[in-house]
């Protein structure tokens, strides 16, 4: 069996060609959909992946602002920007890019952003909301995970889903929404043990770690459908995943390429939530 590649790239495309009829559709009533992204410093993947993010926004015809501040500037100064665009009735999604300089606490800030404008999901409102059951903003990837997982048709009813990783951005909120899709979820983590003995319980193998090829072929079951959310780089500085993807191939069902796979996904999705964020503003 060779695995099915998952054309995160392809899914993306199509999703984004849906959400542009709707900013489309915003702007015939009046509303274009706007979305303000703080840059923090000088770091360069936070620039590469900003100006991904603005340019999906253009092609789309949202309106994107890009609020770059200077690395020494003090908590209160960056909370005040952030007051400001909760203000900002042209912005309906705000992000903060991270990660901020260390002198500068991430959770005062992400929790000064007004939940409603939240569009990476990270607010503790979205997240409670998530968890509960109520209308939250999804984190990004998490959310373009299960989109690309129910676009390549993945049964995940009764599905035993294994993630390996338990951030609050993927891993936790990946569990969140494999629950309320009635899969069996169980969450792994540098200290749990055994490791390859979780992974090949596996139908669906989410692995969000950072550590390339940590996932091989000796982790997995035959017939897993695997998602990497890894973005590492080698030692020649390429672009690489959590799993050894070569050596999986001939063992999955499914897999997804890094990169190609759930980056794209992610930009999408924050496409979505700032576009669901406007139309939320347009029905009030
Ligand atoms: P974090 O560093 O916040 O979390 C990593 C998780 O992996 C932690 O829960 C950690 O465990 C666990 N872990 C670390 N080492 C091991 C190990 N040897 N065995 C098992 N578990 C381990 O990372 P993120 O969740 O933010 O990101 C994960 C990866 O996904 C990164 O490569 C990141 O670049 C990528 N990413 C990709 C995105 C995309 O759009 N494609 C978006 C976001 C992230 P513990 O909690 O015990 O420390």
């Amino acid at each position: 069996m060779t695995a099915a590649i998952i054309d995160g790239k392809k899914i993306s495309e199509e999703i984004r060609s849906s959400i542009k009829k709707r900013v489309d559709l915003l702007k015939e009533n009046g509303v274009t959909p706007g979305l303000a992204v703080v840059l923090v410093g000088d770091n360069q993947a936070s620039k590469t992946y900003v100006s991904m993010k603005q340019k999906a926004c253009e092609k789309i015809g949202m309106h994107s602002v890009l609020i770059t501040l200077d690395s020494g500037l003090t908590q209160e100064e960056l909370l005040e920007k952030v007051d400001e665009l909760n203000h900002d009735s042209s912005i309906h999604g705000i992000l903060v890019q991270l990660p901020l300089p260390s002198h500068i606490d991430e959770l005062t800030v992400i929790e000064a952003i007004n939940p409603s404008k939240d569009v990476d999901g990270f607010h503790p409102i979205n997240a409670g909301r998530l968890m509960t059951g109520g209308d939250a903003f999804v984190p990004c990837t998490p959310y373009g995970i299960i989109e690309m997982l129910k676009h390549q048709d993945v049964e995940l009813s009764g599905k035993h889903a294994v993630i390996v990783g338990r951030s609050n951005i993927v891993g936790k909120p990946m569990g969140q929404l494999l629950l309320k899709e009635h899969a069996t979820v169980t969450y792994c983590h540098s200290r749990t043990k055994d490791l390859a003995y979780h992974t090949r319980q596996a139908d669906i193998l989410i692995a969000a770690v950072g550590v390339i090829k940590l996932i091989t072929a000796d982790h997995i079951k035959e017939g897993v459908v695997i998602i990497d959310v890894g973005m590492n780089r080698d030692e020649n500085g390429k672009l690489c995943g959590d799993v050894d993807f070569e050596d999986c191939l001939q063992k999955a069902a499914a897999i997804t390429p890094v990169p190609g796979g759930v980056g794209p996904m992610t930009i999408t999705m924050l496409l979505a939530n700032t576009v669901q964020s406007a139309e939320r503003f347009l029905s009030k």
